[in-house]
């Protein structure tokens, strides 16, 4: 897109946004005029950001060093609900132009070409739940009173579902649907599959819509695992296949519910390191809040075909994939789909097996494995995972590491309900 088109579309900025560590989405902008100097030179950036936590207190880096953030234009939305605006994901590099090794969006760009490599690709989704709260005060109000599921949700919020709607279409977005979850004030909004960059790119672009047009109707936005510390939480389900020479390895097989053996490998290669993904995928205090029984956030470590409360379901219904419950929208979608196709591919190297699925409700068996039922415990597996920890390489472990104890220890003590609370309106 050239500039003086942008100028000719009202545009005045370019808001440029990295995901940090912790998962919260921040932004460096430019007028339209430095849009070009952005992309050749950078935007300013300190490597202390990798050490932010989901409150804004530091736990590491310092004062010193700076990155350059470079937004790719290829990604360049007008956005809609924010007049003047556009928006691009960036990516942080060194002053001598290499990918900063921390940069959670360049891991991911770098795991989607070593996997083509091998001659694989993938098709990725985020499902987006968000609670949505009347005014602008920090307690949570639900913006809706109907039943959960119920077109009496739909008909409260008519006008700013509408108005979701148009601006991710508006914005080349492709919504495939949208409905009234089942917590209080609770929505939900899937997208078309895509490539894991671009399936995190959208969900960042996705949220921040959502935040914006809620915004423009007085209402308040939250994507966080848990907002009230009763009831069900937010999740963050991404959905995924593996491909081979245009063929969808995760069907069309004669291996469980129809894989073929490298689609088995694939989701095995998951389904083994879930303890040490959660790290990554649900990687939040509030996050193990939300990862409970009965809850259908997948708290348990064992697949099933169309079972929402094992940690991996597997779907055959139209473009056969797995559905990754147990991960949350705290997660750096970046990291997520990185760390994802990490394990994924590993297990096809492996020729990993999946054991036996679990088609029925877990908890009315006995001896299915429980995921980790507290950040330290997902830490501690992320730790003790060698592949996932030599593709993420050293400084950015150890800068997942720092985080993760920092935000620990930032809640200690806390009850589920100051947790609850305190990341409420931080994700
Ligand atoms: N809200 C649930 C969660 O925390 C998911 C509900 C559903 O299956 O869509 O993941
Ligand atoms: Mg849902």
């Amino acid at each position: 897109m050239d500039l003086a088109n942008l100028t000719a579309r009202g545009v005045l900025a370019v808001a440029v946004t990295w995901v940090d560590t912790s998962g919260i989405t921040r932004v460096k902008a430019v007028p339209v005029q430095r849009l070009k100097h952005a992309v050749t030179s950078g935007i300013g950036n300190s490597p202390v950001f990798d050490h932010f936590l989901l409150d804004d207190s530091i736990v590491g880096g310092g004062p010193v060093g700076d990155l350059r953030l470079r937004p790719d234009l290829a990604r360049l939305a007008v956005l809609a609900a924010q007049p003047g605006w556009a928006w691009a994901p960036g990516v942080r590099y060194d002053q001598e132009g290499k990918v900063y090794p921390t940069d959670s969006r360049g891991l991911a760009i770098r795991t989607v070409e070593q996997l083509a490599e091998q001659g694989l690709s993938v098709r990725a989704a985020f499902e987006v739940e968000w609670c949505v709260s009347s005014g602008a005060g920090d307690e949570f109000v639900p913006a809706c009173s109907g039943p959960a599921y119920g077109m009496v949700r739909l008909a409260e919020l008519a006008g700013y579902l509408h108005d979701v709607i148009e601006a991710l279409t508006t914005q080349g977005v492709h919504v495939e649907q949208i409905h009234p979850e089942y917590a209080a004030g609770q929505y939900e909004l899937s997208v078309a599959a895509e490539s894991p960059v671009d399936a995190a790119d959208t969900l960042v672009l996705v949220r921040e819509t959502i935040r914006a047009v809620s915004q423009n109707h007085g209402l308040r936005a939250t994507f966080a695992p848990k907002v009230l510390a009763g009831g069900v939480g937010n999740g963050g389900h991404i959905h995924l296949s593996v491909w081979r020479d245009g063929r969808n390895l995760m069907g069309g097989g004669d291996g469980p519910c129809g894989m073929t053996g490298e689609g088995e490998s694939f989701m095995a290669g998951i389904l083994t390191r879930l303890p040490a993904l959660l790290a990554i995928g649900a990687p939040s205090v509030a996050s193990y809040l939300r990862l409970v029984p009965s809850s259908w956030a997948g708290p348990y470590q064992c697949w099933g075909l169309e079972n929402r409360e094992a940690g991996l379901r597997f779907i055959t219904a139209g473009e056969p994939n797995l559905e990754v419950k147990c991960f949350d929208g705290s997660a750096n979608p970046y990291l997520a789909v990185a760390a994802l196709l990490i394990a994924g591919g590993a297990g096809i190297t492996e020729g990993a097996q999946l054991p036996e699925p679990i088609n029925v409700d877990p908890v009315t068996l006995e001896g299915v494995p429980m995921l980790p039922i507290d950040l330290d415990q997902s830490l501690v597996a992320f730790e003790n995972e060698p592949t996932l920890l030599a593709a993420f390489g050293e400084q950015l472990s150890a800068a997942i590491a720092t985080v993760r104890r920092g935000e620990i220890a930032l809640f200690e003590g806390n009850t589920a309900q100051e947790v609850a609370e305190r990341s409420r309106w931080r994700y």
